[in-house]
Order: structure tokens, then sequence, then C-alpha cells
């Protein structure tokens, strides 16, 4: 499983819609500074379901929605789509390729999508799960993360290790059948 394809609109310093194929084996994104290489990673995050706007460098969930420039008028919507060839199916779905969106609007609802089916959030963390990819997970290790991983309490740093054992599932259901 590999990320295949990134569509941005709207997604703070991505105006005009922007599509970037990635190869598999991609393990680099260089740019000047300022260009936006941060951006595409808080992408990432977001649409995996990234709800902390300190994890995107924002001070309100509003800052993701590009903002304007002095040419150019702000815009009312973000819009990021995620594919990854699934062609492996290590998600446990029937399909070839996986895309997720979110979109949101100024007012701050934001709608999540499966291969452009509505669905909850709850549905997105759940495929994800125990596969490293999601929200929880460590496909994005930003800037301190590691510190963070090495100081945390032991509690905290488990379930990194849960994630990555495939056992997040198990507790999850577990504790989702307790609540019945
Ligand atoms: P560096 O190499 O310095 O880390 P970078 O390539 O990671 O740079 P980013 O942090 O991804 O750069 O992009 C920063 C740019 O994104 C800034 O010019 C900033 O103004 C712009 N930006 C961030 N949020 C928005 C927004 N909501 N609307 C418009 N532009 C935005
Ligand atoms: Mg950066």
């Amino acid at each position: 499983m590999y990320l295949k394809r990134l569509e941005v609109y709207g997604f703070k310093s991505f105006a005009n819609k922007t599509e970037m194929s990635f190869e598999e084996g991609v393990t680099a994104v260089v740019g000047p500074n300022g260009s936006g290489k941060s951006n595409i990673s808080d992408a990432i995050k977001w649409v995996l379901g990234e709800q902390s706007v300190k994890s995107l460098r924002g001070s309100k969930m509003e800052d993701v929605i590009f903002s304007g420039t002095s040419s150019r008028k702000p815009l009312g919507i973000a819009e990021v789509s995620l594919t990854l060839d699934n062609s492996s199916q290590a998600l446990p779905v029937a399909y070839e390729e996986v895309t997720i969106t979110r979109r949101m609007y100024r007012s701050g609802e934001s709608e999540y999508y499966l291969n452009k089916s509505s669905c909850r959030l709850k549905d997105i963390r759940e495929l994800f799960m125990d596969t490293g990819i999601g929200k929880e997970g460590y496909s994005v290790i930003g800037q301190g993360k590691i510190d963070e991983i090495l100081s945390s309490k032991s509690e905290d740093r488990r379930q990194l290790f849960e994630e990555a054992a495939g056992i997040v599932k198990y507790k999850h259901r577990k504790h989702e059948a307790q609540k019945k």
C-alpha cells in the first residue's frame, strides 16, 4: 500500500486545484522555503481526520482554508482527497484504490467521503486502525514527535506499539461492545 495521489483545493496556500501524483517509493518533497511543503503534510494529516488546530500549525480550524493574497480573494471551502493504492488489500475493503475526502466550509463543519460516498469520520478512523496511517498512527511524524514519544508516559507510548502490533481494532471493538 502506498500514497498514490493527493488532490488539494482551497487548503492553505493551495488556492488552485492541485493534483500531486506519487510513484511508489517517493521519499521526499523538496522546494524553497515557504513554498508549501509542510502544507502538504498538513493536508495529509487533515484529510485523515486531524482535529488538533495546533498540530496543523494554526490557531483556529478556519486557518486551513485559503485566506487570500493581495491579488486573490479568500476561498470559502477547503477540500483534500488522498488516494492510496490498495492492490495489496492491506485495507479491508474490496477496492484497488481507496480515496478519502474531507471538505470543510468556513462555518466549520467537515464532511468526509470514502470513494465518493459520504461517510463519518468514525468510518475513516476504523478503516485505518492498526495500519499506522490514521490520525493516531505514525505515518506522519512531525517535528518534535520523536522527542514526544521518548518522553511520554509509558501508557501513552504503549498506544504506538499497539497500533504497530495491530491490536487497536480489537480493543476498540471490545470497548464498543462493553458500551452496549
Ligand atoms: P519551509 O521550508 O520554511 O518549512 P514550507 O515549504 O514547509 O517552508 P509551508 O509552511 O508549507 O512552507 O507554507 C507556508 C506558506 O503557506 C506561507 O506563505 C503561508 O502564508 C501560506 N499559508 C498558510 N496558510 C495559508 C492560508 N490559510 N491561506 C493562504 N496561504 C496560507
Ligand atoms: Mg516546512
